[in-house]
């Protein structure tokens, strides 16, 4: 799957939109990432999916953990790929737990996914608790990777799309100078 096919269906499942956005930072931008909206399309969900799974074949994974909520789906199609058990991780008063009797088995080889990564801390938290139990995380997994590259694990990560978001000062932004009106995702009356 090249660059391009990623993007397109980044962009037709509106997973991806481009315009001229107003960020929860208050900040503009000419792009705004819902990785949720991926995942009402199972068959370009598992097209995604299968991509990265394929570039994970020697890594013999023996498990797929997300953190709740935003990594749930995308693990469970991550583990059917690779034909392996899923799990995720939740927080239980602010720390990363596994609950509903999840276990990892000690030496077991994990795979930790998350549709979209910009600081990358829930993933490292999760990285961390699959040490703690005995299991040995192997590579980390992402739709999205909004830092492009920044984010540093300390084992290998996969991405479809690598990019960062570029934001603007309001008073600084070019998109401003333009007819292009603000809009705030997320908000009821906020449509494309
Ligand atoms: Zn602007």
């Amino acid at each position: 799957m090249t660059q391009e096919q990623i993007l397109n269906i980044l962009k037709k499942t509106d997973t991806m939109l481009e315009g001229h956005f107003l960020l929860t930072s208050g900040r503009h931008s000419n792009r705004y990432m819902q990785c949720a909206r991926l995942f009402e399309y199972p068959q370009h969900s598992e097209a995604l999916c299968k991509h990265l799974a394929e570039q994970m074949k020697a890594l013999e994974v023996d498990l797929v953990i997300s953190p709740a909520i935003g990594g749930i789906i995308m693990g469970y199609e991550m583990a059917r790929q690779l034909g392996v058990k899923n799990i995720f991780a939740e927080r239980e008063n602010g720390i990363m737990t596994l609950r509903r009797n999840f276990q990892i088995p000690v030496g077991a080889r994990v795979l930790a996914v998350e549709d979209v990564v910009t600081t990358g801390g829930s993933v490292m938290e999760v990285i961390e608790l699959v040490r703690q139990m005995g299991g040995i995380p192997v590579a980390v997994g992402m739709i999205v990777d909004r830092s492009a590259g920044k984010v540093a694990f300390d084992i290998p990560a996969f991405s479809c799309y690598s990019a960062e978001i570029v934001s603007y000062h309001p008073e600084e932004c070019p998109i401003c100078k333009t007819d292009l009106p603000l809009v705030k995702p997320g908000s009821r009356n906020f449509s494309k």
